[in-house]
């Protein structure tokens, strides 16, 4: 099973499917990471507020692959905003993970009220130069705060990691990203398991012998998104990685872009200030 890569701004490359560990539970995490590594993920997206970069970095370590061949995403918390809270943050986050890298560093949160996303966003850059955040991106970021970077950083975001599923499909923004070059990261992809029993969906996934996950996760890689399905079931986990030996057609792919109805899941990231 080979996940194919995406290019990112920065020259370096992410795989287009790997596994985020939103609430998985710290005792657990290092147990199901390990488990991703031997089904064939390769990429890990976690985050310092869910509080499992420990066991993370621990599957990494005991893994026995190159750390060349694993991608380590995490992400500073809204607390932690501005220069040096954020150059902090980051080393009590690498220290968690015990790397001595990540691949890719996020805001988690512009929190716009706060307005320090741009200052965190510099300390990012630094972090950037010093190559102990290979790429550097942002999350929830909406087209105005990203035409804000544009004016005032002198690095691009490499991606943006926002809610997108086929019920919030977000076009307006991936066509944002599309004239920026930045990567489209897509969380919550299975809509957090609400969208698996659309009748859209479940009657293609019927006709192609796959599971409605499986069905979902493809119209993202069809789309172009990069995607990360949490799962705590192991057999689930296998599932959502083996997604690289069909196709949706054109007439599949438009029938679950219809869903779309601006169904948000999460915070508006306009008015999320925690
Ligand atoms: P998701 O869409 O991946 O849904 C996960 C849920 O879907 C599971 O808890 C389970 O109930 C169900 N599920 C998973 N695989 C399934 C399968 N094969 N069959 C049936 N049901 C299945 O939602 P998520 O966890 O919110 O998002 C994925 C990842 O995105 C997170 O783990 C995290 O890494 C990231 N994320 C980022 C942000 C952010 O603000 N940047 C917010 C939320 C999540």
């Amino acid at each position: 099973m080979t996940v194919p890569d995406v290019k990112m701004s920065s020259g370096s490359t992410i795989p287009q499917l790997g596994f985020g560990v939103f609430q998985i539970p710290p005792g657990d995490t290092a147990e199901l990471v390990a488990h991703a590594f031997t089904v064939g993920y390769r990429h890990i997206d976690t985050a310092a507020l869910y509080g499992n970069e420990e066991g993370v970095g621990q599957a990494v370590r005991d893994s026995g692959l190159d750390r060349d061949d694993v991608f380590v995403t995490t992400k500073v918390w809204n607390t932690d905003q501005g220069r040096d809270a954020t150059l902090a943050a980051f080393d009590a986050s690498l220290g968690r993970l015990d790397l001595d890298y990540v691949d890719l560093y996020l805001i988690h949160w512009p929190t716009p009220a706060r307005d320090l996303y741009v200052e965190t966003w510099l300390a990012l850059e630094e972090l950037y130069r010093e190559g102990r955040a290979k790429a550097i991106g942002v999350s929830n970021f909406q087209p105005n705060h990203l035409r804000r970077l544009a004016a005032e950083a002198t690095v691009m975001p490499a991606v943006n990691q926002v809610e997108l599923h086929p019920t919030f499909a977000q076009a307006e923004l991936r066509s944002v990203h599309e004239q920026l070059g930045v990567v489209t990261e897509a969380w919550a992809p299975l809509g957090q398991g609400s969208e698996l029993q659309a009748p859209t969906v479940t009657e293609i996934a019927q006709r192609l012998g796959r599971t409605p996950a499986q069905v979902v996760l493809r119209w993202h890689l069809q789309l172009g998104n990069v995607v990360f399905p949490k799962s705590a079931t192991p057999a689930r986990i296998e599932e959502n990685v083996n997604v690289f030996d069909f196709e949706l057609d054109q007439t599949d792919m438009a029938g679950i872009s219809a869903l779309d109805e601006g169904n948000r899941l999460g915070p508006d990231p306009d008015a999320f200030n925690e």
